[in-house]
């Protein structure tokens, strides 16, 4: 980890990581992953990268689970570290677009469910869009025309995933269910010392 005062890059504010072990994400996440190496470097280079790994997150990554059973949060979020590490050197800018790729690779398997309602329907149901992917966590959503607004609770993120991967995810849901011009914020974050995460999506 790189590391100034606590707070890093990729997992964000460290004391606030309690979350990783304690919450289960659905194992169809990790498969996104692999696609999104194979994707973007070719399967040579994700075969190289899976034989770096230790023993445990090898057969994570290698694995293709029954989609709707549940792992620990920590085993996708070391992956991801991983693929960050190895494939983008570390780049902010680069884990700002992993963030949001893999958000619309995990879509895939509810785009058509997606597709049956708007943004309006999806986006006041947060909690139960976020109760899809994660065993914990709660989201409070109030949407007023074309504006969603949306605060995190009973839930601990690292820095990327809910920086770009839920922002990505959020801009995706909302354009699979017919948005345009959609724009998201995250405009108060725990990681930068706000009291909850909040997100707003603008579209038209
Ligand atoms: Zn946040």
């Amino acid at each position: 980890m790189t590391q100034s005062s606590g707070v890093d890059l990729f997992w964000g504010a460290l004391e606030k990581l309690s979350d990783l072990d304690r919450v289960r994400c659905k194992a169809n996440l990790l498969s996104t992953r692999r696609r999104y190496v194979i994707q973007r470097w070719g399967k040579d280079a994700s075969e190289h990268f899976s034989a770096s790994l230790p023993e445990g997150l090898r057969r994570s990554y290698e694995s293709t689970p029954m989609p709707f059973t549940w792992l620990p949060m920590r085993r996708l979020c070391d992956i991801d570290y991983a693929i960050w590490q190895r494939f983008m050197n570390g780049s902010v800018d680069e884990m700002r677009g992993f963030g949001s790729a893999v958000a619309s690779l995990d879509l895939d398997m509810y785009r058509a469910f997606f597709r049956i309602g708007t943004p309006e329907f999806f986006l006041s149901r947060g909690g139960a869009v976020l109760r899809l992917y994660f065993s914990e966590g709660a989201i409070t959503s109030v949407v007023e025309g074309r504006v969603g607004r949306h605060v995190l609770k009973d839930i601990v993120f690292p820095a990327y995933m809910c920086r770009d991967g839920i922002s990505g995810y959020v801009d995706c849901v909302t354009r699979a269910s017919g948005g345009r011009e959609v724009r998201v914020a995250h405009p108060t974050c725990v990681h930068r010392g706000d009291a909850e995460c909040t997100y707003e999506v603008r579209w038209s």
